[in-house]
C-alpha cells in the first residue's frame, strides 16, 4: 500500500468510523418503525458503495462478511470472509447470516461452490445449512449452484457436514430443486500444507493454537505474486507468523476481555476465552514479526463495550504499521496497492 494513499484512505476511514459510530450508538436494540427507516437509510448508502465496488476490476478482492464472534449482534455477524480471486468466489467460514451479507453485495448463495472451514466452532459454521440448501433449492437469476458444494476443513469436517445434511433429511428428500442442482457436499479433510490449487490460486492451510479446539487452521491465499492470510481463531501462534511471512494483507482475530482491569476481576470463563484468542498487544507483536502491508482485525470478541476496547490504540502501542479495525462488508482489493473500501 502506497504511504500517501494509505494515509488518505485511513483519513477517510477515521471520519467514516466516527460517523458510523455515532449512528450505531443511536441504534438501541428494540426495533421500532423509526429505527427501521433509519436502518434502511444506512443500507441504501451501503448499496451505493457496493455498486462502486462492483465496478472495480480487481482480480483479488476480500470482503469481510462477518467480523463478530458468537455474541449476537446485528452490526457484527459471526465469522465469514469472501475471497474473490481469478474469477473464483471462495468462502472462508460460514458464520451467522453469511448468506444475508453475501446478498448485500449481490452474491447469491448458489454462486458459492467452494467453502473452507477454519475450525468447527459454531460461530464459524452456523450459516452452512442456509448456504447449502438455499443455494441449490431456490432459483436465483444471479446463480444457482450446480453439483455438490465443495467443502474443505480439518478432521471432523466430514462428520459435521454429513450430520447436518442428515438432520435435514425430511426436507431434502422432498424439496424441489433447480434442475441439475444437488443438495449435497463433497468434503476434503486436510492436514497442514497446500490444500487447493486452481488457475493460479493457491490455498495453504496452517495450524494455529485455539486451545482445546483442535485442530484449528488459518489460511494463506496466494495469487499472482500477492497474498492474504486469514488467521482463523487462535492465540499467539508462532506457526502463523511463519506462514504469514511476506503477506500483503493479514486478517487477524482479536479479543478484549476487560482492558486495564485487574486480573482478579476477570471471571474464569473470561480468562479462558482470552487464553484461546489474541489480545491487541499480542497481535501487535505478531504484526511486528510478520510485517504485513496491512493488518485488519476481524472476529472481534469484545466482552466490554467496543467503544471502550481501544483495540487500535492498544495495538499501536506495540506496532507502528497500518492497522484497520474491520467491519462487516468492508472490502480490500489486493494488488501492488491495497485499496480499503468502507461498506
Ligand atoms: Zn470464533
Ligand atoms: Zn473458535
Amino acid at each position: 500500500m502506497r504511504k500517501e494513499s494509505t494515509l488518505t484512505i485511513l483519513g477517510c476511514l477515521v471520519v467514516f468510523i466516527l460517523l458510523v459510530g455515532c449512528a450505531q450508538e443511536s441504534n438501541v436494540q428494540a426495533v421500532n418503525a423509526e429505527q427501521s427507516v433509519a436502518k434502511e437509510g444506512a443500507n441504501a448508502e451501503k448499496n451505493i458503495s457496493t455498486e462502486v465496488d462492483n465496478q472495480s476490476d480487481s482480480d483479488f478482492k476480500v470482503t469481510l462478511l462477518g467480523t463478530g464472534s458468537p455474541i449476537v449482534s446485528s452490526e457484527r455477524f459471526s465469522n465469514s470472509t469472501l475471497v474473490e480471486v481469478a474469477g473464483q468466489k471462495i468462502l472462508f467460514d460460514v458464520g451467522r447470516g453469511s448468506t444475508l451479507r453475501l446478498n448485500e453485495i449481490d452474491v447469491s448463495p448458489g454462486m458459492i461452490d467452494k467453502l473452507f472451514i477454519t475450525h468447527l466452532h459454531h460461530d464459524h459454521t452456523m450459516g452452512f445449512d442456509d448456504l447449502l440448501i438455499t443455494g441449490a433449492a431456490v432459483p436465483d437469476p444471479r446463480g444457482t449452484r450446480e453439483g455438490n458444494l465443495q467443502v474443505w476443513g480439518p478432521k471432523g469436517t466430514e462428520d459435521w457436514v454429513n450430520n447436518t445434511i442428515l438432520s435435514y433429511k425430511a426436507d431434502i428428500d422432498v424439496r424441489n430443486r433447480v434442475e441439475g442442482a444437488t443438495i449435497d457436499a463433497d468434503v476434503h479433510e486436510f492436514e497442514e500444507g497446500v490444500v487447493y490449487e486452481n488457475d493460479g490460486v493457491e490455498v495453504i492451510a496452517f495450524e494455529v493454537d485455539h486451545g482445546p479446539m483442535e485442530p484449528a487452521f488459518g489460511y494463506r491465499i496466494n495469487y499472482n505474486g500477492h497474498s492474504v492470510v486469514i488467521s482463523g481463531d487462535t492465540t499467539f501462534s508462532e506457526n502463523l507468523i511463519e506462514f504469514a511471512q511476506g503477506v500483503d494483507l493479514l486478517i487477524h482475530e482479536v479479543v478484549v476481555v476487560k482492558a486495564g482491569v485487574d486480573e482478579a476481576y476477570k471471571s474464569e470463563a473470561h480468562k479462558n476465552i482470552e487464553g484461546y484468542h489474541t489480545t491487541p498487544e499480542q497481535a501487535g507483536e505478531i504484526f511486528n514479526r510478520v510485517k504485513p502491508k496491512l493488518a485488519a482485525y476481524t472476529h472481534l470478541a469484545i466482552l466490554i463495550p467496543e467503544s471502550e476496547a481501544n483495540i487500535k490504540e492498544r495495538t499501536e502501542k506495540i506496532y507502528d504499521g497500518e492497522v484497520v479495525v474491520g467491519e462487516d462488508l468492508m472490502s480490500f482489493e489486493v494488488g501492488d496497492e491495497i485499496i480499503v473500501r468502507q461498506p
